[in-house]
């Protein structure tokens, strides 16, 4: 059984390593979330936003040119058709849902590319709360849509000038803010990362969407199961949503796909589960990429959601069991299998989901196999990036 225990382990990865200054607004959370998303009134208001503010259920959608390519039977999660263009929306709406309950006022947040944030500024909206993100000052450059439209909604946005300027200072400036607001703040998580019980919490919001495809593909393949499931994973939500269901189905393989920047061993990639060791990261036991003293090795991926030195500890322990298998993708490989699917299916994929279809290429199957592909979020934040690189991959004969 894949399950997490009391403390917040899965088997040896998770628990909460966290400042004594942290200890009460994480032992508020850990002590309520479990009741609170069990109450059928929580329950219903939360359907009742998915479905009419998200637009779930997403469509899971057989994608006729790419199996033919492949010979398999490849299946799409539509994430990047949520409201905000990907799968954070499921979790931010949850935990904006939790922290009206719990009587917060303002709302803290992290984020990479830019997706978490505009995904947390929209339910501030929503619920009319306080909204400040933090975000790497890297990252506010090579992400201004997303930028802009987090001020759209309202939120403020703090630039993180320390280390890289990515997701992981971001991080660190959160947690400081949360520090210094304990009572009234609500710190929402963008994915199965940092102290329990954020990674089951984030988890249990996502795994809407492996719900939704044991349903689905039931209806239109004739069984619950498939074959396999590829996601990609920075901190691994929407992978740990889209497996979340089939955890305990063992004939079900589980693919998560790392980016590999330049390479796993060029000095610039987020491989995390190849290059990490066991250690703390962001209040968790799992594995990170850092020197042999313990320094946090500073990651690098074209996608800035993926650029994570960690990985949520459900993923450290699926991996170190065996029970999933890990792929690792470099920028020049994402890149081509979004202008592969943009050409095959009509669909331009997110930088970071690139990364799960380029897994394609990698993995092995049987004709015939029922695959399923998370598709976790639209490219219209990457344009810019997939446009920089097209001639030189049109020039190699894209
Ligand atoms: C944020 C993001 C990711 C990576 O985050 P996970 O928590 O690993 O899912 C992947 N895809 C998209 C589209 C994202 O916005």
């Amino acid at each position: 059984m894949v399950a997490i225990d009391e403390r917040g382990y899965y088997g040896e990865f998770g628990g909460a390593y966290i400042p004594e200054m942290l200890y009460a607004n994480i032992e508020e959370l850990r002590q309520n979330y479990l009741e609170i998303m069990r109450e059928p009134a929580f329950e219903r208001e939360f359907r009742a936003l998915l479905k009419d503010y998200v637009g779930r259920p997403t469509p899971l959608y057989l994608a006729k040119r790419l199996s033919e390519h492949y010979g398999a039977r490849i299946y799409l999660k539509r994430e990047d058709l949520n409201h905000t263009g990907a799968h954070k929306i499921n979790n931010t709406v949850g935990q904006i849902l939790l922290a009206n309950r719990l009587g917060k006022k303002r709302i803290i947040a992290e984020t990479g590319a830019g997706q978490h944030g505009v995904a947390t500024a929209t339910v501030c909206a929503l619920a009319g709360l306080q909204c400040i993100v933090y975000m790497g000052a890297v990252d506010i450059r090579r992400q201004a849509p997303n930028v802009a439209r987090m001020r759209m909604l309202g939120a403020e946005v703090r630039p993180a000038i320390s280390g890289s300027q990515t997701l992981k200072d971001a991080t660190n400036e959160a947690i400081r803010d949360w520090i210094n607001n304990p009572e009234d703040t609500h710190y929402i998580i963008g994915s199965v990362v940092g102290p329990h019980p954020y990674p089951d919490m984030v988890a249990r919001f996502q795994s809407v969407i492996s719900e939704e495809i044991r349903w689905q593909l039931s209806g239109q393949a004739g069984r619950e199961n498939p074959d396999i499931i590829v996601a990609c994973v920075g901190g691994g939500s929407n992978a740990a949503g889209a497996f979340y269901h089939f955890l305990d189905e063992e004939s079900v393989r589980l693919v998560a796909v790392e980016a590999a920047g330049l390479g796993i061993h060029s000095g610039e990639s987020a491989a995390t589960s190849v290059l990490g060791t066991k250690g703390i990261i962001h209040g968790s036991r799992t594995l990170l990429m850092q020197t042999p003293d313990g320094q946090i090795v500073e990651p690098y991926s074209i996608s800035a959601g993926l650029d994570y030195p960690g990985i949520g500890p459900l993923h450290a322990h699926l991996i170190a069991t065996g029970r999933a298998e890990a792929a690792s993708i470099t920028d020049d490989e994402a890149l081509a299998a979004g202008y592969f699917l943009s050409r095959k299916e009509g669909i331009i994929p997110a930088l970071e989901t690139a990364h799960a279809f380029a897994a394609l290429d990698k993995i092995s199957y049987r004709p015939d196999d029922i695959i399923i592909v998370n598709l976790s979020g639209r490219g219209d934040k990457d344009l810019d990036t997939y446009i920089n690189h097209y001639e030189r991959f049109q020039k190699a004969g894209l």
